[in-house]
């Protein structure tokens, strides 16, 4: 049996929307992880060489490997881009029917790597694959890991460093900057194909709409608005939340500037790149409002022929958005505070959590899960007070909804993770790959992919850095 059971209907698309091209093989590829489960989980058959065929050097059975072309607002500057440096082999239709890209990131150069080598190197791609199947644990919508590969050849960054592919599954690649190159070529078939395209994949309910392209704007409001709250409540931070790193899917992609906050701090920016702080942790639910509205502007000759009417249904859409957000915020942090109703003041007291949390200097995700073991708020005991008025509003608000204690700290222990992958266990475990040691690595995926039920020895990796282990810019990857 092949590997993969190809299907490419993005092939079948219109060339405009993508070259063809093939990875650039490497000189000595060697696999260094490879997701199992992941493999499981698509049904792939065996392959006798991993290796060969997740680095470029062979190509499986059926491949019709391709870069997407696509544009993207950058720190809100508009670029034509494309797969400057990954190669989609194909999609892979897994048993159950799912449909699944396989894409090679690092693969080489294509008509899209301006000047760029079209090469990743090593770290970024560990980076990548251990908080995507992070996430995955966190259920939190998201492009997968299937391997990194070595490469046996160097990149030329600032300095020279060991260079790796990664190979990363998602349920699509298509961006918002997707639909944002047909638009700006003007290229109205292109455009009505990805369309099609997009809701035959993700939105098939949406085709059956009096206005298919104003439901798919919609849909992708909707599951956009739940994964951004997603984010929020794990204290995530993507980084580089530009529109062609935001799926409509609804799928987390794009690993390179991301981090987890410690202490909860609002403003926290990690990404070097970021100098504006444009792309904070509590930035993020309008910059996914400000990149929807770039998809609606997109889609305008797709919902009416009339652009001024076309312009007042995307506009009413799109104005939705902050009540999108509301609604999944509260869903999100309800069940990280244990309640199973929904009040008027839900989040008044959820914010009075989180503002003692800034005050006091709290490790959010150890401040949660402390809740929810019924433990004292992970402070200095001077700053344990600061959190009185929250807990006694917290225990009446619980009891007028009738919860005992007990049950609400079991549902909150399956909402609050007791491990992310912190920074500074991050860097570790790159720098120790670097140096040719996976262990810590190995350690940290483990512990990172069952985050709700801890083990004893985890305990290294659940406490937040010290200050001399702060880690206080990640970098991208390119
Ligand atoms: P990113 O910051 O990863 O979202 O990448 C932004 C754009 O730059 C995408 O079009 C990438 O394909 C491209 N890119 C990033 N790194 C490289 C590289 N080393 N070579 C060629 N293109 C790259
Ligand atoms: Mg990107």
């Amino acid at each position: 049996m092949a590997p993969f059971r190809f299907d490419t209907s993005y092939a079948r698309l219109p060339e405009a929307l993508f070259a063809r091209v093939a990875p650039e093989p490497v000189r000595a590829p060697r696999l260094l992880v490879f997701n199992a489960g992941l493999a499981a989980e698509l049904g792939l058959g065996a392959a006798d060489d991993w290796a060969a065929l997740l680095s470029g050097n062979a190509l499986p059975e059926g491949a019709t490997p391709l870069a997407m072309a696509y544009a993207g607002h950058q720190f809100g500057h508009f670029t034509l881009l494309g797969d400057g440096r990954a190669v989609l082999l194909g999609e892979h239709v897994a048993p159950d029917g799912r449909r699944f890209d396989i894409q090679l990131k690092g693969s080489g150069r294509t008509p899209f790597s301006r000047m760029g080598d079209g090469r990743a190197a090593l770290g970024p791609m560990l980076r990548e694959y251990l908080v995507s199947e992070a996430m995955h644990a966190l259920r939190i919508p998201t492009t997968r890991s299937l391997a990194v590969v070595a490469t046996g050849e160097p990149v030329v960054r600032e300095t020279l460093l060991p260079g790796a592919i990664l190979t990363r599954v998602a349920s699509s690649h298509i961006r918002v900057g997707s639909f944002q190159f047909a638009a700006a070529k003007r290229d109205r078939e292109a455009l009505a194909a990805l369309l099609d395209h997009t809701l035959a994949r993700h939105a098939p309910e949406a085709a059956a709409a009096e206005r298919p392209a104003l439901a798919l704007l919609e849909a992708t409001m909707v599951r956009q608005s739940e994964l951004v709250a997603r984010w929020m409540g794990v204290g995530f931070i993507h980084g580089v939340m530009n529109t062609d790193n935001m799926t409509l899917s609804g799928e987390t992609i794009d690993y390179g500037p991301c981090a987890f906050m410690d202490a909860f701090e609002p403003m926290t920016v990690f990404s070097s790149i970021d100098r504006q702080g444009r792309y904070a942790y509590t930035n993020q639910p309008p910059i996914a409002h400000w990149n929807l509205v770039r998809l609606a502007e997109a889609l305008l000759p797709l919902i009416d022929p009339d652009e001024s009417v076309a312009i007042a249904l995307a506009n009413a859409a799109v104005q939705r958005f902050p009540a999108l957000f509301e609604t999944a915020w509260l869903e999100v942090f309800r069940a990280k505070l244990g309640l199973a109703t929904a009040e008027e003041g839900d989040r008044a007291l959820a914010e009075q959590l989180l503002s003692a949390m800034r005050d006091t200097g709290c490790d959010m995700t150890n401040g949660f899960r402390a809740l929810a073991e019924g433990e004292p708020m992970p402070v200095a005991a001077e700053d344990l007070a600061a959190f009185a008025p929250f807990l006694a509003a917290w225990e009446a608000r619980l009891a007028r909804e009738g919860t005992p204690a007990d049950l609400a700290r079991a549902r909150m222990r399956a909402a609050n993770p007791a491990i992310i992958p912190r920074n500074h266990r991050v860097e570790q475990a790159l720098a120790a790959a670097g140096a040719g040691d996976m262990a810590p690595f190995e350690a940290l995926l483990t512990a990172v992919t069952r985050p709700f039920a801890p083990r004893p020895e985890d305990a290294p990796l659940r406490a937040p850095p010290l200050p001399h282990e702060r880690v206080q810019a990640t970098f991208c990857g390119t």
